[in-house]
């Protein structure tokens, strides 16, 4: 059966995604095969939008520190690295024939498209992969708080956050054997244990705003659209 449990997908791609592990910048291999996971949602008449990360570029925390750089600007460099991710995204996904179209929380009008809620709605619902850029627009939070926001206004049914494993487990599986998958949690566990599944702030949103996440691998090949199929891939945080 292939009936997808969800109408409206977020998915939240880090940019430490879009390059080989351990470096920095964009790899093409990394880029067609998220696209590949994309196009696969895609095709089951999804209606899907990206948020992008930009670490793989600039983080803003990170630069302040070790430049004359203020933080304020390091942020906003961060926010138009994650611009560059968008059209990396774009242009790949375009390769495969999905129609695209890049908004951005920062004015870019030669570049792409201002984030406009309804007009973003409005792509949507005509088929359009949607990659939200520049996160919030705003200095000193990160993309994973834009990703939640932007879901929360477009009314994504889930936000799908791309980790390197495969879902929230007891402990770190690459260091400890007995760590084991937790298939569900709810808002307030993650919450209260402080864990490190995305930021508490996006957390937050996500639970005032009914939008539930699942955390999920997206190098392993059909993932995405498993998940989006209900196969009981990763682990899903919502309500009780
Ligand atoms: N950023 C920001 N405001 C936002 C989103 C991002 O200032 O709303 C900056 C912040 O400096 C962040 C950088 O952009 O470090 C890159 O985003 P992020 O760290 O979320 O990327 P990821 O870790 O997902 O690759």
């Amino acid at each position: 059966m292939n009936t997808p449990r969800y109408r409206r997908v977020l998915l939240k791609i880090s940019g430490e995604g879009l390059c080989t592990p351990g470096t920095t910048g964009i790899d093409g291999g990394q880029l067609r095969r998220i696209a590949a996971e994309i196009k696969l949602v895609v095709d089951l008449g999804v209606q899907v939008c990206v948020v992008v990360g930009g670490g793989n570029i600039v983080r803003g925390s990170a630069i302040a520190k070790q430049t004359p750089i203020e933080e304020a600007t390091g942020h906003y460099m961060g926010m138009l690295a994650t611009v560059i991710n968008a059209l990396a995204v774009q242009d790949t996904l375009e390769s495969l024939g999905v129609p695209t179209r890049v908004q951005s929380a920062l004015a870019i009008e030669s570049v792409c498209e201002k984030f406009i809620r309804r007009r973003a709605i409005r792509h949507l619902e005509k088929g359009r992969v949607v990659i939200f850029a520049a996160g919030t627009g705003n200095p000193f939070v990160t993309t994973d708080t834009g990703a939640a926001l932007r879901a929360a206004e477009i009314h994504a049914d889930v936000l799908l956050k791309a980790t390197k494993v495969d879902g929230v487990y007891t402990a770190d599986p690459v260091t400890d054997a007995s760590a084991r998958r937790i298939e569900r949690l709810n808002f307030n566990e993650v919450i209260d244990q402080r864990l490190r599944v995305m930021d508490l702030s996006a957390v937050d949103l996500c639970q005032r705003n009914a939008v539930p996440i699942v955390v999920l691998d997206l190098n392993r090949p059909g993932n995405m659209r498993g998940v989006v199929l209900g196969e009981g891939i990763g682990t899903v945080i919502g309500a009780d």
